[in-house]
This record gives C-alpha cells, sequence and structure tokens, in this order.
C-alpha cells in the first residue's frame, strides 16, 4: 500500500455505525481509514457495521420519518448522524415506476415490473449516492481535493459534490467521452483532466498519483476511498425494498462496469434481512453488460471464476470497463441467487433506449439501454419469470448520450408554416 500522509486514528473519526474495515477475502480488520486493500492479501476491504439491532419495527419508523434522501438510511451508513445537516446534493429517494406499458410489450404480467429511475438524481446518475458517502470518508480523513477515474458520470457526480461541499475537485476521464458527460462534468468549476487512453488507462493513471507526492492530500472517491464510495450503492436496495412496502424483489438487473453496484445492492439487501427490516426470501440478481465491454458475461457464460480483460468497444461508455475490479464477486453472487450476467449488442442498446421511452416516457443513457436491452433478452429466454416482481435499475439519464438515438430519433417533417403544407406532410 502507498503510504497516506492523511494520518487519522479510529479515535477522531465518526463514521456513524462504520466500526471498521474488512478484507473481503480473508476477513482480516483494519481501522477506519483511507486505504482499500488488505495488507495480508491484497483483496478489497469493506466497511464493517456495529448496526443496532433487536428493534426493527423502531428503526423502521425512523427511517420512514427521515428525509426523502438517502439519509433516511443514515443509521445503515457510513456517514455521521448528522450528515444531514451538512452542505450535500441530497441524492436519492427517486422513483420506482410501476411500468405497466413495458411489461405488457414484454409479456410481463401486469403490475409486476418496475423501473427504478435513478436518472432522477442530482447530476442525473446513481453515482450522486456514492460520491455523498464518499465525502463524508473525505472529510473525515482531512482530504482537501476531491478526485476520481471516470467513466463520465461520476466526474461529474464528483465536480457537483466537490462544488457544494467546498472541495477542490480534480477528476480524470478517457479523452474521448460523450460531449454531453464532458460539459456535464466541467461545468461546475473543477478540473478535468482528459486522458489518452481508456478507463483502465485512467485507473491505473489514477493509482500511480496517489502513491506520488502530487496526489497528496487527494481523496479519489472510487480508489482510495473506495470502501465508502460502494456503501452508496445499498441506498439503490434500501429504497426499492422500502417502496414495494419493505419486500425484497424476486428478480433485480443491474448494468455492471466495475461491479461495485451490484455487489453492494446484495449486500444492501442481506443487510435489511439481518436487520429484520424485509422478510428474509430468496431473489435473483442478473448483471447487464454491452457486447463490447462483456468480460463478466463471458465469464458467466463460460462458467468461470476468473474474469479475463477485454479491450472496451461499445456505445455504452459508462460501462466500458474492461477489467472490472469486483467481477468475480459479481459472478459469485449471480450464481449464488440463481441470476445470470447476459450482454446485448449496441443495436439493441439502442433499440431498448427508444424503446422504454416509447413505453414509460423515460429517456435512459446507453447503459440504462443495456440493462433493459439484457432484461428483455432474459425474459425472452425464459431465464427471467414473467409472473414474479422484476425491478430493472435506469442508471443515467439519455440527455448525456444524444448521439446513441440522434440519427434515428429526429424531426417526423420539416413544414413551411401553413395548413396546406401539413396535410401534404401526411400527419393530419
Ligand atoms: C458507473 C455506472 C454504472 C455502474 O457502475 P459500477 O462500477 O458497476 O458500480 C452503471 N450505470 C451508469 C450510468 C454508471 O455511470
Ligand atoms: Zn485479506
Amino acid at each position: 500500500m502507498a503510504s497516506q500522509t492523511v494520518v487519522t486514528t479510529t479515535d477522531t473519526v465518526d463514521l456513524g455505525p462504520a466500526a471498521g474495515l474488512s478484507c473481503r477475502e480473508c476477513g482480516e480488520r483494519f481501522a477506519l481509514g483511507p486505504i482499500f486493500a488488505c495488507e495480508i492479501c491484497f483483496g478489497p476491504l469493506e466497511v464493517a457495521y456495529d448496526f443496532p439491532s433487536g428493534d426493527p419495527e423502531g428503526l423502521r419508523k425512523q427511517i420512514e420519518n427521515g428525509p426523502e434522501n438517502i439519509w433516511r438510511y443514515a443509521p445503515l451508513l457510513p456517514v455521521p448522524a448528522d450528515v444531514a445537516g451538512k452542505p450535500n446534493l441530497n441524492p436519492g429517494w427517486t422513483k420506482l415506476v410501476q411500468a405497466d406499458n413495458l411489461a405488457r410489450e414484454l409479456g410481463v404480467e401486469t403490475g409486476k415490473l418496475y423501473v427504478k429511475d435513478d436518472s432522477g438524481n442530482p447530476t442525473h446518475s446513481f453515482k450522486d449516492r456514492v460520491v455523498a458517502q464518499a465525502i463524508e470518508a473525505a472529510r473525515a480523513f482531512g482530504f482537501t481535493t476531491l478526485s476520481c477515474s471516470s467513466t463520465g458520470n461520476l466526474a461529474g457526480a464528483v465536480g457537483a459534490a466537490a462544488a457544494r461541499a467546498g472541495f477542490r475537485s480534480c477528476v480524470f476521464i478517457p479523452h474521448d467521452l460523450e460531449q454531453g458527460k464532458v460539459v456535464m462534468a466541467a461545468v461546475y468549476g473543477g478540473e478535468l483532466v482528459g486522458i489518452e487512453g481508456n478507463y483502465d488507462d485512467v485507473n491505473r493513471f489514477c493509482s500511480e498519483l496517489i502513491g506520488d507526492p502530487a496526489g497528496e492530500g487527494w481523496g479519489f472517491v472510487n480508489v482510495n476511498l473506495r470502501p465508502y464510495y460502494g456503501e452508496g450503492s445499498k441506498t439503490l436496495a434500501y429504497e426499492i425494498c422500502e417502496q414495494l412496502g419493505w419486500r425484497i424483489p424476486d428478480q433485480i438487473v443491474i448494468p455492471i462496469a466495475s461491479g461495485s453496484q451490484l455487489t453492494k445492492i446484495d449486500k444492501g439487501l442481506q443487510e435489511l434481512i439481518k436487520l429484520g427490516l424485509v422478510e428474509d426470501r430468496p431473489y435473483k440478481i442478473f448483471g447487464a453488460q454491452a457486447e463490447g465491454c462483456s468480460p463478466v458475461s463471458v465469464a458467466f457464460k463460460a462458467g468461470h471464476d476468473v474474469v479475463r480483460p477485454q479491450k472496451p468497444d461499445t456505445i455504452a461508455k459508462s460501462l466500458a470497463i474492461g477489467n472490472p475490479a469486483d467481477g468475480p464477486y459479481v459472478l459469485d453472487i449471480c450464481r449464488r441467487t440463481g441470476g445470470a450476467v447476459e450482454d446485448v449488442t449496441d443495436e439493441q442498446i439502442v433499440d431498448a433506449i427508444k424503446l422504454l421511452a416509447r413505453t414509460e416516457g423515460i429517456f435512459t443513457e446507453t447503459a440504462g439501454g443495456t440493462t433493459l436491452g439484457v432484461a428483455k433478452k432474459l425474459i425472452e429466454a425464459g431465464a427471467i419469470d414473467p409472473s414474479l416482481t422484476t425491478v430493472v435499475i435506469n442508471t443515467g439519464d439519455g440527455l448525456k448520450t444524444l448521439d446513441a438515438v440522434a440519427p434515428t430519433a429526429g424531426m417526423s417533417a420539416v413544414i413551411r408554416p401553413n395548413l396546406d403544407s401539413f396535410r401534404e406532410a401526411g400527419l393530419a
């Protein structure tokens, strides 16, 4: 592990119920700090908790009376108890849309298909959830600059959250991202650096920067703050269950980039069960990738435990991570729950974007097109049961990836401003 100049002790760190970090591989415990890999086995670290126990009714009431954002779940997150009063973007509590029109089109029973629409977050992607956790850790550890390696959405989420919370920000992206993502990341006034390379190159560069004096005092939300960052995705699981009346859905379809979101949604569901907030019932988790970046899907279908890295080539740029850090854990979860990992072509992604827009009035980005495209494919293949409750997660907003649909979503006609011209166009 590279040495960190920010020195903290557990005594001075108040991250609510977070009690320490534990290694996913060997279980070794560490004090809360800006570390992300086990000193013994190099396994990834995750946040371990001392949760309140014994009073699920009381906890449920406390949550239900909380603010309409992720801080209603503060007792289950690595944040101080007074987090809701701090300057932040208050993401979360996005809509769970009952998608009956889409269900009809896909042959799913009425009332059984839902879209969790996370495009409704402050910077229009689910990344606001994870950044909100990482920022509290950054505050606790005394960082003054926020950074990240990003496939696009994260850069915008960090820029916005840093602006609001009074941090300096300097974020890194592949130089060839969509204009919507670039502008969205730059507009908040922080530094935005394009790297000549793909996301995996950007990520490698950031790891080097952390070990260098040039990166001193920098909190990389998805690198040295990754254990805290990841916990933000648990709030998707919490919200989905609460919005379904404190019930775990039978099937959830989740996009995979690094795989963090998928693994933490599973962690969130397990916590709700342990705390007695939901009934312990079986659920299946399905992972979605684009064919042009499908390392986890390929491993799943081949029955492999090892995820072999790929060089991404897909329009789903927010999912274009060729060497996903949490890939093996995604495989474990999808296999353990009886789910699957599947991929779709760029053409199927565009079709799915338009299908969701046409049926439910939701304009998703290419990541959402990937997730819905995979859901459709798995319903058709019989892997997703159309008689059971299914939640498809829409993680981002179509306004950031206009190029994907622009060639096939234009004006029906251009006419002169008179009725004859309108009739001639055949639209009356
Ligand atoms: C980052 C991102 C994901 C998935 O991220 P993970 O690294 O797998 O947690 C999904 N959708 C969108 C739009 C994203 O920006
Ligand atoms: Zn370990």
